[in-house]
Formats: C-alpha cells, sequence, structure tokens
C-alpha cells in the first residue's frame, strides 16, 4: 500500500458503480448511453493507495450533469475482488473524485417465507426492490486504509439506519414508473422493509441451508430477505455518500423453489434486463438532485474527541 498516491482522474458529484442488472451489455454501456444522449468525455484508469484501480468513465448527461460510472462495482476480470482491495480502490476513488450520490444497482434472489400463488405482497422474481436494511455475514471493508479513513470509529461512528438514503429511494420509485415499454411486477419501497443479504464477490451463491436460514429469519424478523450484490453501506457512509440501491429480484434463493436460478438469470440479463436497467439508471444520473430531507451525513456522527485521546497516539512519523 502506498499512501502518497494522489488522485489523477475526473471528478463529478453523482456516480454509478452499474452492477449486474446491465450486464449483458457487456463493455457497450457507453453505446447504449449514446443512443440516450449521454457523451462519454473519456475512459480513465487511475491508480490508487491499493493498486491499479477499476476504469473510471466519465460522462455528461443531456441536461449538462457529469457523472461517473464505474462498471460492475468496480471488479476487474479475473482478480478475486477480496483479495485485490476492489472495494477499496472503488471507493478510494469515489471519495477523491469528490462523489456525493451513488447509485448501485444488482439482481438477487427472493427468501421471502410468503411464496403461495395468491400471496400478492410476497417479494417476488419480477419485483423492484428498494430495500430498507442489509444484513451481512462477511468482514465487509468500513473504511479506507492508509488515509484519515483508515479506522474512525473514536472520531465518528456510522449509525446504519437508513442505509439506503430514503429520498433517492423515492427518486428511484419514480423513475421506475416512468420506464418506457416496461412495468415491474410490483415495487417494494423501503416501506416494504425488505433486507438485503450482502454478497459482493465469490464464485458461488448461498447454499440452501444459508436460504432456509434467511427464509426462516425473514419470517421472525417481519422483514423479508433477498441475497444479492451490495457495497458496504457502511464505507459509502463513513465516504458521506448518499446510496441509492435498487435491486430486480431475478429469483428464487437457492433451493426454495425447484427451478436452476442460472437459467432465469441468463434470460433475465441478456434479454430483458439490460436496457431497462441501463435506461433507469441513466434518467436517475441526469435527473436525481442531492438529498437535503435525509439523515445520511447526521447519521456519521462526530464523537467527544477524548474518545480519540483514549487510544495509543499515532507512530511518530
Ligand atoms: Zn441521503
Amino acid at each position: 500500500m502506498s499512501s502518497s498516491v494522489d488522485y489523477v482522474g475526473p471528478r463529478a458529484a453523482f456516480a454509478t458503480l452499474g452492477g449486474s442488472p446491465t450486464w449483458g451489455l457487456g463493455d457497450l454501456f457507453h453505446d447504449f448511453a449514446a443512443k440516450h444522449g449521454h457523451a462519454r468525455l473519456g475512459v480513465h484508469r487511475p491508480r490508487t493507495p491499493y493498486g491499479l484501480g477499476p476504469q473510471v468513465e466519465h460522462y455528461r448527461s443531456p441536461s449538462g450533469r457529469e457523472f461517473l460510472r464505474i462498471p460492475t462495482y468496480g471488479q476487474v476480470v479475473d482478480e478475486d475482488p477480496q483479495l485485490h482491495g476492489s472495494e477499496w480502490k472503488t471507493f478510494w476513488i469515489l471519495w477523491k473524485a469528490g462523489v456525493r450520490v451513488l447509485l448501485v444497482g444488482g439482481t438477487s434472489g427472493s427468501c421471502d417465507w410468503r411464496r403461495t400463488a395468491v400471496d400478492e405482497d410476497a417479494v417476488r422474481p419480477g419485483d423492484l426492490v428498494l430495500p430498507k436494511s442489509y444484513l451481512t455475514r462477511d468482514t465487509m471493508p468500513t473504511g479506507l486504509p492508509g488515509t484519515e479513513l483508515e479506522f474512525c470509529l473514536p472520531r465518528q461512528v456510522a449509525i446504519m439506519d437508513d442505509p439506503f438514503c430514503p429520498p433517492l429511494a423515492e427518486t428511484l420509485r419514480a423513475g421506475a414508473g416512468r420506464l418506457r415499454d416496461f412495468r415491474f411486477r410490483r415495487i417494494h419501497g423501503p416501506e416494504a422493509g425488505v433486507v438485503l443479504n450482502r454478497w459482493l464477490a465469490g464464485n458461488g451463491f448461498e447454499s440452501l441451508a444459508t436460504c432456509r436460514m434467511l427464509e426462516a429469519s425473514g419470517r421472525q424478523i417481519g422483514m423479508p430477505v433477498i441475497t444479492g450484490d451490495c457495497v458496504s453501506p457502511v464505507l459509502a457512509r463513513v465516504c458521506g455518500i448518499h446510496l441509492a440501491y435498487y435491486h430486480v429480484v431475478a429469483n428464487w434463493g437457492t433451493g426454495l423453489e425447484p427451478e436452476d436460478p442460472t437459467i432465469a438469470l441468463n434470460r433475465l440479463y441478456m434479454e430483458t434486463l439490460p436496457a431497462v436497467a441501463a435506461a433507469f439508471e441513466l434518467a436517475f444520473l441526469d435527473e436525481a438532485s442531492e438529498p437535503t430531507t435525509c439523515r445520511c451525513r447526521e447519521l456519521l456522527r462526530t464523537r467527544p474527541p477524548e474518545y480519540a485521546r483514549a487510544l495509543s497516539p499515532p507512530a511518530a512519523k
């Protein structure tokens, strides 16, 4: 790790990490964007303290707003995201680039316990989810090593109420309602209390046992659980970023229904979803305003200076 690296790349207040909903476009997101009036101004590959970062695409939207796009959560082909510090690299870039609003999309499997055909409230394949909260069972990154955000807990603590910015969830809900030629079966907003079980990197989906457990705990806490991609909400909060998260439910959790999720997923990713999700993301990036009524900033709470003094002083340089 090298703390002396300076960020060299474009700056913008708005950004997206894309995600699995637009995978079907491959590396041609910019082509699709151009057809919708978004100009790609440049493609960069910034260095970060943790090594060469992911690709950063710089766009100008039809309304003149500039935004950044880092493809697929900042993941690089053939690199284990965890082994290569992918989330550190990605958030370091967003932080240095001055990003304040971050749009992320994902696809997920539903572990909702309400699966009978007549249960219209259930979170089912074909639905759009704006999650209320998240669960995590891995040790997700919560700071940026080698920077002032490495371990800021004694100075400021991220309260993880409203991890996904509520006003931005409303912007997403409105945008989904305005999509041309496409309707989600149902939109579950934050009021539906859906929990996103974080999964970002790895070569396998959840096991049948994990899905059964998530199904049972969802029923127990009265909050249906979906499993899918999720960048660290703590890291976003610590970096001062409003996180707008949407999930398209693609399948049932492994083993909960006798379907092979990969078949449904490939069809969805290649045929239905790419154009819909890309149009949805581009419209958000063009139109969303920076929220003023949320608590994202306030929930990063400053702590009394005594707390930091209660730790050993830093090593003399
Ligand atoms: Zn916010």
